[in-house]
């Protein structure tokens, strides 16, 4: 009589829930998923939906619905699929969003990890109500690896101490080479994490295109140069020196807002741009200056006195908008801030 499989039609149900002893408000809510999920994958929308379920005690996850392509791929039962998915796993990114940040962080584990922490990264995610990872797939017999997105809302069931998670999973494999690619060329630097200065001509021309059609009112463009810093590895040694590199790209990390960009510019120098004109260009600057003077740089228990000189230009006041204009008004500027004694930032130009 409440056998859900036939009132719902779903004769060939591989699943464990429809026909175990869990409430009647887990078994429909899984019934009415499977029913709308399957109706999704007939469609041939290009996206593989699915079911999960996990009890909490043992955090053995399951299937209770696979796509017809994710079937085809696994080439197994519904009921391997877990086991069949979970060894094919070869990189595994999980994003989950912060409430605090309201961004996206992005965590990278090996699938060795993975196996490791997976009650762990259930447990995270389960009061969240959703999450997206992305998974990288080897498959047997198969040369090319799969990248696949999962995009999964997660419902739990306080009563059966039973959670679920509906989703699909998309093809991403060409996007993730791509992000994988730009990794591999570094357009990061290794010892700040910052972007470099490939990221920084990229930045100032898409800022560019959008000053010359009016999409922003004006940007900012600073350069910044540490104060003596042969001087910090003659006297403290390299190690000390990039020491004061690597946290000073944190500080400078800390200090930019959202839409600011910091990058490292090569050697002991850096750039960095924004919205807004002079005046905040100028802002922003001091701000900088101002928070590498109070931060105590310590290297092996030896306190390192830094400070930092900044030439800041904006768009706005230049005749002629271009990347080789603007290096040239801030390296102008930064070059004065040297000739004014340092720890300091300039943001007119001097006439010599
Ligand atoms: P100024 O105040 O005029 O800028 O003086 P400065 O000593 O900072 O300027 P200078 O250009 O003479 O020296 C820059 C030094 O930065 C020289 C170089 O050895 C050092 N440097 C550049 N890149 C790195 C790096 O990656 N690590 C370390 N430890 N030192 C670096
Ligand atoms: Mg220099
Ligand atoms: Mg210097």
């Amino acid at each position: 009589m409440d056998d859900l499989r036939e009132k719902y039609g779903l004769i060939d149900y591989q699943g464990r829930i429809l026909a175990g002893k869990y409430s009647v408000a887990l078994r429909e809510r899984v019934a009415e998923l499977i029913r709308a999920f399957r109706a999704f994958d007939e469609t041939g929308v290009p996206g593989i939906p699915y079911i999960t379920a996990w009890r909490h005690q043992d955090n053995i996850m399951w299937y209770e619905f696979a796509g017809r392509e994710f079937i085809q791929l696994f080439g197994c039962s519904v009921g391997d699929l877990a086991v069949q998915f979970r060894e094919a796993v070869v990189d595994h990114r999980l994003f989950h969003r912060t409430e605090v940040e309201a961004g996206i962080s992005e965590t990278v584990r090996s699938s060795r990890e993975l196996s490791g922490s997976r009650s762990g990264l259930r447990a995270e995610v389960a009061q969240k109500g959703n999450m997206e990872a992305d998974y990288k797939i080897a498959l047997a017999g198969n040369l090319a690896q799969v990248w696949f997105k999962d995009r999964a809302r997660i419902e739990t069931f306080a009563e059966d101490q039973v959670s679920i998670s509906f989703g699909y999973l998309t093809d991403v494999t060409n996007e993730m080479v791509h992000k994988d690619l730009l990794e591999q060329i570094g357009y990061f630097d290794q010892l700040t994490n910052l972007p470099n200065r490939i990221i920084m001509g990229r930045s100032l021309e898409l800022k560019i295109a959008e000053y010359d059609r009016n999409q922003i009112d004006d940007f900012f463009f600073l350069l910044l140069d540490i104060d003596h810093f042969k001087g910090v590895n003659d006297t403290f040694g390299h190690r000390a020196g990039d020491y004061v590199l690597a946290t000073l790209g944190q500080v400078l990390n800390d200090v930019k807002r959202r839409s600011d960009e910091i990058g490292r510019f090569g050697g002991e120098e850096f750039y960095g741009t924004g919205l807004g004109d002079i005046f905040e260009g100028h802002e922003f600057s001091e701000r900088i200056r101002r928070r590498i003077e109070v931060t105590p740089f310590v290297f092996e228990e030896q306190m390192i006195p830094v400070t930092v000189s900044i030439g800041v230009v904006a768009a706005g006041e230049l005749k002629v908008v271009d990347e080789n204009h603007l290096l040239e008004a801030a390296d102008q500027r930064l070059y004065h801030a040297k000739r004014l004694g340092r720890n300091r930032v300039v943001w007119e130009s001097v006439s010599r």
